[in-house]
């Protein structure tokens, strides 16, 4: 069975060299010393591996059930979501006002990483109940707020999001679901939602539905779209639970993995909604928190990784085949452990460097966030909203190649649902798929984010790469290992823009047909950046004595081999994309 032990060192690495949390002017920050984050990390990794992590494989066998309209969730969920309200996991990073303990947006990351490496498909129960609760809290009236909002926080009443329909996924602006005005100011709706993760369940006394729907009469299309608010069981006005409102369970789906989470089939039949915020505006409603929903997308593609890997390292010390070609390592055995082959280390090198450059990525999407949050930094919004497509769309794409990696490591076990390898892929895979395809996380960056305010914030992402090679250029060992990769991507990387900006104005198909390869483009050039950075702390901690001269030269030694070995992918993908259009529209549909 697979086991999980929470990297809180190299999560303190990242808070404290890379990041230097602290030393940050931001409101909230100034508490983040190491002995508090420390404290943190330490709680939230032990409740993770003792309770999260075994209840993994009981939700992937078990999967929910729906009984008398009624979902059930797998045996043992029920009693961890009580341990963690109790421990008030639920509402670390919530405004205090709710009852949130209001930790900056990095914190709720990184113990967040930790949740969802120990067991995916729970943690969503929680992770869905933050989006909604995001969304509220953003674009809600006073009023709503303090009705939902404080019961929420303490995951009493969790949330969905219900976007998606039979004939509307990326194109919402088909859906059919409809909401009727009311005399008194109130909505019915009516229609089916498809896809709901936890849609229902048996962990929480109401469930607080966000459902997307259009006012008859209002624009056509994505335009017309509204927000509301429709609960499970309606709320009185002194908080108490009343009627139960016009929303059932159709059915589950049986999925490929993440099957402790109840996906579900949601009719509504004349159900009471609220609208939050103004009619029609729906979707600017969910764009707010589109960052933070895409970032913990990102977050569950490498976090599948991360605990694929702690398994693959660990088989690999363990198993026993062949022997080191360069002389016997284990003697006294029939044969050494598998470690000790240059492609099984490959691999693992491999995988060790993604986890680690992903994680590094996403806490500083996660501090983009609370600058922008917290100190109203719009150039950090405007970086944060350029990123967001590729810490969705390459982490997930990468997470998942990784958790088939480690599951490789463990040759034909890993495919035996037994060892547990296979679970992780299966769940790594939907990451790719919700919270927007990556196709379309392409598409959204090379045809949105690249022109958003004329091209600002992808010329500051290149003016930043820039000074960070001119600061910190001088050690012709760190440069040639580090900085000239690091230059030579980006470059890379720039070149690609132009070719789009030189040739998708005549045919948009030559944009277009090279969108993924750029979001994997960036999304290398970002994890070199990420590299780059975590290289000169380490080596900064070792010059400044550190005592833990092996962590921080491994930490060299990885960064190493991602900019040897994984970056000049970006090379690759630029010459894919300046060969246009032309290949990839070729065929007739017929000719396919
Ligand atoms: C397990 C699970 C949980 C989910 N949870 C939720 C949830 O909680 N709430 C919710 O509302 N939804 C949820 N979804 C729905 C999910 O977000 C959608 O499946 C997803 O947005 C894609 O929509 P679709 O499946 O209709 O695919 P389609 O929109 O039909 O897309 C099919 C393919 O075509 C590509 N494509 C589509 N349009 C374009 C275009 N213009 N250009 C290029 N390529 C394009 C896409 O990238 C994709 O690869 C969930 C889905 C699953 C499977």
């Amino acid at each position: 069975m697979p086991s999980y032990t929470a990297p809180t060192k190299d999560m303190q690495f990242i808070l404290h060299d890379v990041l230097k949390a602290t030393e940050q002017n931001i409101p909230g920050y100034d508490e983040l010393d190491p002995d508090f984050t420390s404290a943190i990390l330490e709680e939230a990794g032990k409740i993770s591996s003792e309770v999260l992590q075994p209840l993994n494989t009981v939700g992937d066998t078990e999967g929910c059930v729906l009984e008398n309209g009624v979902v059930r969730t797998p045996t043992g969920f029920k009693a961890a979501f009580e341990q963690m309200k109790e421990g008030g996991w639920t509402a670390l990073d919530c405004d205090p006002e709710y009852g949130g303990q209001g930790m900056p947006y990095l914190m709720g990351t990184a113990v967040g990483e930790m949740f969802v490496s120990a067991n995916m498909a729970f943690n969503m129960y929680q992770g869905l109940t933050h989006g909604a609760y995001s969304a509220i809290h953003a674009h809600g009236s006073d009023e709503q707020k303090q009705k939902y909002l404080p019961k929420m926080v303490t995951c009493e009443w969790t949330g969905t999001m219900n976007l998606t329909e039979p004939h509307a996924g990326t194109d919402l602006g088909m859906m059919r679901t409809k909401a009727e005005p009311q005399d008194d100011g109130t909505f019915k709706i009516t229609g089916q939602k498809i896809f709901i993760s936890a849609g229902d369940h048996d962990m929480a006394e109401n469930i607080i539905h966000l459902v997307l729907a259009k006012i008859p009469g209002g624009p056509e299309g994505i335009k017309g779209v509204s927000l509301f608010i429709v609960p499970k069981f309606l709320v009185n006005d002194d908080g108490s639970l009343g009627a139960r409102n016009g929303v059932s369970v159709g059915k589950i789906e049986e999925k490929m993995g993440i099957h402790g989470n109840s996906t579900c089939v949601m009719n509504y039949d004349e159900a009471t909604g609220y609208l939050i915020g103004t009619e029609h505006k729906g979707m600017r409603a969910m764009f707010t928190m589109m960052n933070e929903a895409r970032l913990g997308v990102g977050l569950q593609g490498y976090a599948q990784a991360v605990v694929a890997y702690e398994n693959a390292l660990a088989y690999a010390n363990d198993r026993l085949q062949g022997r080191d070609v360069t002389g016997v390592k284990n003697p006294d055995g029939p044969a050494d452990p598998l470690i000790v082959h240059p492609d099984i280390r490959r691999n693992l090198m491999d995988q060790k460097s993604f986890v680690e450059g992903a994680r590094a990525f996403t806490f500083w999407g996660a501090h983009l966030i609370d600058r922008h949050v917290r100190s109203h930094d719009d150039d950090a919004e405007g970086l944060i909203s350029l990123l967001t497509p590729v810490i969705k769309g390459f982490l997930t794409d990468k997470g998942f190649e990784n958790a088939i990696n480690a599951q490789q490591v463990y040759g034909g076990h890993g495919y035996i649902e037994e060892w547990g390898m296979s679970q992780f892929a299966r769940d790594a895979r939907i990451a790719m798929i919700y919270e927007g395809a990556n196709g379309v996380q392409a598409l959204d960056l090379v045809g949105r984010k690249l022109a958003q305010d004329g091209g600002k914030h992808v010329m500051a992402f290149f003016d930043m790469v820039k000074s960070f090679i001119k600061e910190n250029a001088g050690n012709e060992d760190y440069d040639k290992a580090f900085l000239d990769p690091l230059k030579a991507a980006s470059k890379d990387l720039q070149a690609a823009g132009m070719y789009f900006m030189q040739n998708g104005m005549k045919n948009p198909n030559n944009a277009l047909a090279g969108s993924y390869d750029f979001m994997h483009m960036f999304g290398h050039v970002c994890l070199g950046l990420m590299w780059a950075r975590m290289g000169k702390a380490a080596m900064d901690a070792l010059e400044a004595g550190a005592s833990d001269t092996e962590f921080y030269e491994a930490k060299i030694a990885t960064g190493r081999y991602y900019m040897a070995r994984q970056l000049p992918a970006t090379a690759m993908h630029l010459s894919r994309i300046e060969t246009g259009a032309d290949t990839v529209m070729a065929l007739d549909a017929a000719n396919f």
